[in-house]
């Protein structure tokens, strides 16, 4: 567009010179497959077709990975309608109501926390009438001293939650409330390298967890509290992904989450989440395991 009848349309600049384009390539083409992939366009992360806002933002395209994630887990389950599972460490309980609606089991989900097992009743009583939800009862409980008696589960899991705990303890419980040929899915981080000081300092003071034992250690608890293995299937690359999204996510949102949750919280998360991600790709091999009583 020529500078004389600029004025009568969109105001827009001279169109930029081809040289100049090739010459950006050149020096600084690479930043995409640097940080995007091997093409220059962008991802097809959702259904061309997918209504708004799905896959708008990282945070709903993770939540949608995460409930395939749970349905993975439950396909991996032989439980069959009408069975009693055990959710051990529920969180704030959509995994336990995917469960009940797609396997028509009954689900009891535990936690330690108050506050998600008071969402977690309120998302039942909201989604009540859906396929599911009459399944579903949560309680305030520690997996380590299970208010439930011998052999009455037919199946059970802690997903991401067994680290939180006595894991000796843990599994010897879930063994006792499950009922012979019954089965618990785990899943469950171990190390494979040395930890330093500030990686037990990461686990300890910023994820109220324990570290991760070794994999023969973690198989000798397993083995200790009378389970056998079935299967074991690595899934790091996932737990990897949710990591880099989450520090992405939080470092996007610094401020919001510094008025959420206070400056310290907020500070202690920012400063720890690079050591969370790198701890995971350099030191540390997540992994699936069902085991059957
Ligand atoms: N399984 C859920 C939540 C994982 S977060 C999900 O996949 O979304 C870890 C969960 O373990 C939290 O709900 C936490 O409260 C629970 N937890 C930790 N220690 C526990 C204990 N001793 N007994 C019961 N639940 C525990």
């Amino acid at each position: 567009m020529s500078q004389e009848n600029s004025g009568t349309m969109a105001q827009q600049a001279d169109p930029i010179d081809p040289k100049q384009v090739g010459a950006w390539y050149d020096q600084f083409g690479d930043v995409y497959h640097q940080t995007i992939g091997d093409s220059l366009h962008c991802g097809l992360w959702v259904p061309p077709d997918a209504p708004p806002p799905a896959g708008l933002d990282l945070v709903t395209l993770s939540s949608e990975a995460q409930d395939r994630y749970t349905d993975y887990l439950i396909s991996v389950l032989h439980l069959r309608p009408g069975q009693r599972f055990l959710d051990i460490g529920c969180g704030p309980g959509r995994p336990a109501g995917r469960l009940a609606e797609l396997t028509g089991a009954h689900v009891t989900g535990i936690s330690v926390s108050k506050e998600q097992i008071d969402r977690a009743v309120r998302l039942a009583a909201e989604t009540a009438g859906a396929a599911g939800s009459g399944r579903l009862t949560f309680e305030v409980a520690d997996a380590t001293c299970l208010p439930y008696d011998d052999e009455s589960f037919d199946g059970a899991w802690a997903v991401e939650s067994i680290g939180h705990m006595d894991r000796a303890k843990a599994l010897k419980e879930a063994w006792r409330v499950l009922r012979p040929g019954g089965e618990l899915l785990v899943l469950e981080a171990v190390l494979t390298a040395e930890p330093t000081e500030a990686d037990t300092a990461l686990y300890d003071q910023v994820l109220a967890s324990n570290l991760p034992l070794r994999m023969p250690e973690f198989f000798a608890l397993v083995e200790e509290a009378g389970f056998h293995t079935l299967e074991l299937k690595d899934l790091t690359a996932n737990l990897a992904l949710s990591m880099d999204v989450m520090e992405l996510v939080f470092r996007d949102r610094s401020q919001e989450m510094s008025e959420r949750f206070g400056p310290e919280f907020a500070g202690l998360m920012a400063a720890a989440l690079p050591g969370v991600r790198a701890l995971v790709r350099e030191k540390i091999r997540f992994f699936l395991l069902l085991l059957r009583k």
